[in-house]
């Protein structure tokens, strides 16, 4: 039977990749004939698994520019996030309470804050002007000697918007206080040195670069400073001591073959992508049928988020269920609020509620962009005179 629906176009690549085949097949043998316990040393089972994941550890290591050592597994970025801020207030706690982050965060980040503060952190969400963008003397204005935690995320996951990481990791060591990063957006993208960034922490997922859903690390600098972290999961000791719980081995060899895939198309997909939303853009946003939110100068490729005056996006979702993309509010919840990113760049709550983000991907091509492009601006155009 044939399926009356056309088929659908994926253009939310920020919310979730679709895993590579190349990713599932070197995952497969690790959920059935290598099942072992990566933790069971007694036997030749667990050293396989054991070896594998120490082979990854270096692999993934290597591709942030970090020591073996400096990895530990996670369950994705959210988690990793909460380790990372969570971790870090609880052993520097007696140094001082004091936070810094950005309004314009991930929800992951900005909810880990607002739980530190129930329980006597002080913490300062800085602003970002129009573009997006921060301004780092009210970085260093901000800062006080109690300052343990300055939280800055490499791209931003709804408008593509690339902070300047570096600039706000000097002017934390230079105040004393350690530097954390959530690269989620940036990996399998950018290049991501730690130690050219100044991270002492740093986050990545595998689902946000082809690889599998429930698998992330978190970087945890070693030298200069040795950063210390407490655990939040308490148990066999694994990781160091920092994460316990048994691996999970199939998404730690997914994890490692998603970044050996970005690594080899690095430039191919820049290139692609990026042409990809050019053409995309020039459909949307010429004559002033709508207009890009954020910096387009400092940008990641893959991602436009664009304002359609007079429409709801909300409304374009449901007129084009065959196209996905996502909209600028939060629709976790019954009643969506507007996106706190487009709000806290000077957004009025009408025009993020008219805002759309698309986030193209590998498996895009011309002609589905094309199609998408010319469905949605028909959409939009009846949407406005209806
Ligand atoms: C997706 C995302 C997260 C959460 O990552 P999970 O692995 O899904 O928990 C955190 N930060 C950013 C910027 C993201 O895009």
């Amino acid at each position: 039977m044939k399926m009356i629906s056309s088929e659908r176009i994926y253009l939310d690549h920020n919310a979730t990749t679709p895993v590579d085949r190349e990713v599932l097949e070197a995952m497969l043998p690790w959920f059935s004939e290598k099942f072992g316990n990566a933790a069971s040393r007694t036997h030749l089972s667990g050293r396989l698994a054991a070896e594998a994941v120490e082979n990854s550890r270096s692999y993934i290591a290597d591709f942030i520019g970090a020591s073996s050592s400096e990895i530990v597994f996670t369950s994705g970025s959210t988690e990793s996030v909460n380790l990372a801020i969570k971790g870090a207030a609880s052993a520097y706690c007696k140094k001082g309470n004091h936070i810094i982050t950005w309004q314009t965060e991930h929800k992951a980040v900005l909810d880990t804050c607002g739980r530190l503060e129930l329980s006597g952190f002080d913490v300062t969400y800085l602003p970002v002007n129009r573009e997006g963008l921060p301004d780092l003397t009210e970085l260093e204005n901000a800062i006080t000697p109690k300052t343990i935690l300055i939280s800055m995320m490499m791209v931003n996951n709804e408008t593509g918007v690339i902070m300047t990481v570096k600039e706000a990791a000097e002017i934390a060591h230079a105040n004393g206080s350690l530097f954390f990063t959530d690269a989620t957006q940036a990996a399998g993208k950018l290049r991501i040195d730690v130690n050219e960034l100044g991270a002492d922490l740093l986050c990545i997922s595998a689902h946000k670069m082809y690889g599998p859903k429930g698998t992330g690390i978190l970087y945890v600098r070693r030298k200069n400073p040795r950063v210390h972290l407490d655990p939040l999961i308490d148990g066999g000791g694994h990781e160091n001591g920092i994460r316990s719980g048994t691996l999970n081995v199939p998404g730690i060899i997914g994890m490692q073959k998603a970044a050996e895939v970005c690594i080899r198309r690095y430039w191919d997909d820049s290139s692609m992508i990026s042409k990809l939303r050019t053409l995309l853009e020039q459909i949307l946003t010429d004559d002033g049928f709508g207009y890009i939110n954020g910096s387009v100068r400092n940008r990641i490729y893959n991602t436009t988020n664009i304002c359609f005056p007079g429409i709801r996006a909300s409304e374009l979702m449901t007129r084009l269920p065959e196209i996905e993309f996502s909209s600028g509010s939060a629709c976790s919840s019954a009643l969506p609020a507007p996106s706190h990113v487009l709000t806290a760049m000077g957004l009025t709550e009408e025009q993020a509620y008219s805002s759309v983000r698309f986030s193209l991907g590998r498996m895009n091509s011309m002609e589905a962009v094309l199609e998408a492009g010319s469905k949605i601006k028909t959409t939009i155009e009846n949407l406005r005179t209806s």
